[in-house]
């Protein structure tokens, strides 16, 4: 049997299949001489915006910077409360902890991994002000009905987009429903970048140009500081990257979506839980995750072909240390047993069909 490894994701490669458009690119900036804040960063804002759809873009140094920037700019703060999904990548409560606001913990849909709408709306207090909705996986959150309860309870929507872009839910893309989407190009993302970079889109002309005058020293004319701000802005080596890999992204997701109906051809039948699709929008398969009761023993078997496959997430937010003891006594009865059994196969775009079906053997086995 062929023993080669298969890695989740494989950077490298990416970046050789498309090396002669990224080292032209790279090549342009550091001759241009221009490195913050330049023309590379304003045609990604410009392109980014279009694709989601959302009427403006502003990119900063990364997803836990733009969740955190977007609170700021809609004025959450002390005293107040945001609800975030338990299940999720540990930057999105962190950003709320970042404004001195509390992250009051929900729990999710089993089938979806995403926000179950009826426990974020148990979950609203008086002192509520914003939601987190995670597109968790590369699948849009119940966007219908977590708007209808953002706007019947006056709530900021925050829309964590750092695994889903390229996703739509209702015909409309991520990050153009709530009042914020944030996006991460962190380098395992589907829009990678060769380092730290984000992105925050919103159609609010205002919080645009707060979030402008936020990443760059709460400054919007130089020298002239109107409030205290961060230096969270996106380089243009990272925009000059991204400009050349946005230009290819809906072919990858596309081919990450072709990996995901070979898993689920060759998975039928099995004993796995495989990963719903919500039918009200496209998916672009950040991750193909299944669920196990034995799933450590999966994992043990695939690592003995060289295999890899990665626990997102193995411990739920209210029990991870830094959050337990202001959430004991919650119960998540959800999340709490998801993690014990999710397990995520590898699905990059350049991950081939043999491949696939090697996985495949190894967890039939
Ligand atoms: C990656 C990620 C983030 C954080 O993005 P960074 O760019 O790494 O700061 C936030 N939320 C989710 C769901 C993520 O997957």
């Amino acid at each position: 049997m062929n023993t080669n490894p298969i890695p989740m994701i494989d950077p490298a490669a990416e970046y050789r299949s498309l090396k002669p458009e990224i080292d032209a690119a790279v090549g342009r900036v550091l001759a241009s001489g221009r490195y913050v804040l330049g023309p590379e960063g304003e045609a990604l804002e410009r392109r980014l915006a279009a694709f989601t759809g959302a009427a403006h873009a502003v990119g900063v140094n990364s997803g836990t910077d733009a969740l955190h920037l977007a609170l700021v700019a809609c004025g959450v703060g002390p005293g107040d409360e945001v609800i975030v999904p338990a299940f999720t990548f540990f930057a999105t409560a962190e950003a709320v902890s970042y404004t001195g606001a509390t992250p009051v913990f929900a729990d999710v849909d089993a089938a979806t991994f995403n926000l179950d709408p009826a426990s974020f709306k148990k979950s609203i207090t008086k002192k509520t002000k914003a939601v987190i909705a995670v597109h968790l996986f590369g699948q849009c959150a119940a966007l219908d009905e977590i708007s209808r309860i953002c706007k019947e309870n006056n709530l900021v929507l925050v829309e964590d987009v750092a695994q889903a872009l390229g996703a739509d839910y209702d015909g409309r893309r991520a990050g153009s429903w709530g009042d914020f989407g944030c996006f991460s190009f962190y380098p395992t993302k589907n829009l990678a970048a060769a380092g730290d970079a984000g992105l925050i889109t919103t159609n609010d002309k205002k919080h645009d140009e707060t979030l402008r005058m936020l990443r760059h020293h709460g400054s919007r004319k130089t020298y002239l500081h109107e409030r205290v701000g961060w230096n969270s802005r996106l380089d243009e080596l990272q925009a000059a990257v991204l400009r050349v890999k946005l230009s290819h992204l809906d072919r990858f997701n596309q081919a990450r979506r072709s990996i995901a109906t070979r898993y689920r051809q060759r998975l039928a039948g099995g004993n796995l839980v495989l990963p719903a699709e919500h039918g009200r929008g496209t998916h672009v398969y950040h991750q193909f995750t299944i669920r196990s009761a034995r799933r450590d023993a999966l994992r043990e078997a695939l690592a003995r072909e060289s295999i890899a496959a990665s626990v997102f997430y193995p411990i739920p937010l209210h029990r991870q240390p830094a959050y337990e003891a202001a959430s004991r006594g919650l119960s998540l009865p959800v999340s709490e047993k998801i993690s014990g059994e999710v397990l995520s196969l590898p699905i990059n775009p350049l991950l081939d069909e043999a491949s696939v079906d090697r996985i495949c053997q190894v967890l039939a086995g």
